[in-house]
């Protein structure tokens, strides 16, 4: 093995274990980080500590001349002075240094080798080696040997906190990213998610500097490779569920790229939840929970390590991280053609949105912008009343650009390939959450098997009264009654009232778009006054 040389990180520790294999890396985790632990079906698991999901409230974005005029400050891109960047770095090194032992995994994020980065993961806990393992693209050992200085590294030092008394933090917890020196540096936050997402957050800015789009969607291929989807939606809408689709090959569940060569995976494994997974429902994801998966605070049986997927004790967002190749029909290289569907993903929890509807190339740059999706209310008795999110371009947390420049390459992109676009409500049905029920994922399914059919293409459809999209009315394989969500519920004024509920929220939320698009997107919003 090369030996490498992070001393121009400040890091000092001798001991370095580089691209370890797998099962290296399960030794070193039971060994030396407790609570760790291997179940019945050989799945290395492990615990993130307190901090089980993503904290975009603490992510930061370093000034520098160049970012200044290139990020969409705000909310989502939170600045920080390079002074305190350089302090909290500081403090990662420091604290790594403490360690007898550091872990370093060398990969590749994108498929295609004219875009993909060289990623350097440096971190003190073999899970998280394992984990990017698994999430980044593996090199060959003449890749490795050849690696060279990486594009970008990410210092892990999240089992020490930030100071809260450095300028420019708000809590214990700090994802930072230089842009300018591609370097991204992780306090106070062991989940393993961040970093994932911090190289996807990375290639959401320097993709479309160079004309390639970046996508938080899955991505699927029929077995001939001639026709791709990609599937956007925002977490818990269906993108890994659905691209596990066992009539296609899957290209990826999360993060890809498109570039005028076509589509290519950002990663080079899967993430997906485990909350109440089955072996009927999903096989395809519960056989990749497997030895070399990483599957991430989930509750077992101490007497013989067999998983509980339906607890939820420790978090609702229990997750398996596994290479992709555990997919059986995963498709290796992951690169794909012009997708010929789009499909957008939301999981209402008004029931309002039909199962599936087809969109203009104006509807799209709306529902693209807009982003829509609702969470149902939290774990609190009698609180039924859904809350709807609006995140641009259906990844806002990750977007680095004003939304807008993804929406525009998007726009472009559609119109230049002639791509049919769908919306598909993977919510609820027969009224809101508290009184309808999810529509059933099998047909789900059945509509996706439908667009790629092409039987869609010219199926009947209604306009619906409120959205002015189009409908569909006769999928094979799914029900009739359901396909139109206003016949679904048993009151139909109380239809008419959810739906003018939702179209306001989608008002409201466009306001601060409206200026920067062109009027004929505008009129594509809900037409019901
Ligand atoms: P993230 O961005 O957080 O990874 P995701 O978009 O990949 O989120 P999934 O992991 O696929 O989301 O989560 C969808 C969840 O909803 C799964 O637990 C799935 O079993 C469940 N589900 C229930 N009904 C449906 C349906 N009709 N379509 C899709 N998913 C459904
Ligand atoms: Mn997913």
């Amino acid at each position: 093995m090369t030996t490498i040389d992070l001393k121009e990180l400040g890091i000092t520790v001798q001991d370095i274990k580089r691209n370890t294999a797998p099962s290296e890396l399960y030794e070193e985790a039971i060994r030396r980080e407790p609570g760790t632990t291997i179940s019945d079906l050989g799945a290395l698991i492990a615990y993130s500590g307190t901090k089980t999901g993503r904290s975009p409230s603490d992510k930061r974005i370093t000034r520098s001349p160049e970012a200044e005029d290139e990020v969409w400050w705000g909310s989502v891109n939170i600045s920080l002075e390079k002074h305190s960047f350089e302090v909290n770095r500081e403090r990662a090194s420091d604290y790594l240094n403490t360690l007898d032992r550091l872990y370093v995994f060398d990969g590749y994020a994108g498929w295609d080798p004219k875009y993909r980065i060289k990623v350097r993961v440096i971190c003190g806990r073999p899970y998280h080696a394992l984990f990017m393992h698994n999430m980044l693209i593996r090199p060959t050992q003449e890749e490795l040997a050849d690696f060279g200085e990486p594009d970008c590294t990410i210092l892990n030092a999240g089992a020490f906190p930030a100071n809260r008394y450095t300028t420019g933090m708000t809590s214990k917890t700090s994802v930072d990213l230089d842009l300018a020196n591609r370097q991204v540096v992780i306090l106070g936050t062991e989940y393993a998610g961040e970093m994932k997402k911090a190289v996807f957050t990375l290639m959401n800015y320097l993709m479309p500097k160079q004309g390639v789009l970046s996508m938080h969607c899955s991505a699927t291929v029929d077995p001939e490779r001639t026709h791709s989807t990609i599937l956007f939606g925002l977490s818990g809408t269906g993108k890994t569920t659905l691209s596990a689709d066992p009539h296609r090959l899957l290209v990826g569940d999360d993060e890809h790229c498109w570039s005028d060569d076509g589509v290519f995976n950002i990663e080079g494994g899967c993430y997906a939840k485990a909350i109440y997974l089955t072996r009927e429902a999903e096989p395809q994801i519960f056989d990749a929970l497997r030895f070399g998966a990483v599957l991430e605070n989930v509750v077992y049986d101490k007497a013989d390590h067999h998983v509980d997927f339906d607890n939820t004790s420790i978090t609702e967002n229990t997750r398996g991280a596994y290479p992709i190749e555990f997919i059986d029909n995963a498709a290796i290289p992951c690169v794909a053609p012009h997708p010929t569907n789009i499909i957008f993903l939301t999981c209402d929890a008004f029931g309002v949105l039909p199962p599936v509807a087809k969109l203009t190339a104006e509807q799209a740059e709306y529902h693209f912008i807009s982003g829509y999706t609702a969470k149902v209310a939290g774990t609190e008795v009698g609180v039924t009343e859904p809350q709807a999110t609006f995140s641009p371009c259906f990844g806002g947390p990750f977007l680095v650009w004003h939304p807008g420049k993804y929406a525009e390459l998007l726009s472009s992109k559609i119109a230049q390939h002639n791509v049919n676009v769908w919306l598909i409500n993977t919510g609820w049905t027969g009224g809101a959450y508290g009184t309808g029920s999810r529509i059933r994922l099998k047909h789900t399914r059945a509509i996706i098997d439908a667009i790629h059919a092409g039987s869609l293409n010219d199926a009947p459809t209604s306009t619906d009264p409120w959205f002015g999209f189009q409908t569909l009315r006769d999928v094979p394989g799914v029900p009739e009654e359901i396909l139109a969500p206003q016949s679904t519920w048993s009151d139909p004024d109380a239809y008419d009232q959810t739906a003018a509920k939702l179209v306001e929220l989608f008002r409201n939320n466009f306001k601060s778009y409206e200026s920067g698009v062109r009027a004929d997107v505008l009129a594509a919003g809900p037409s019901r006054k």
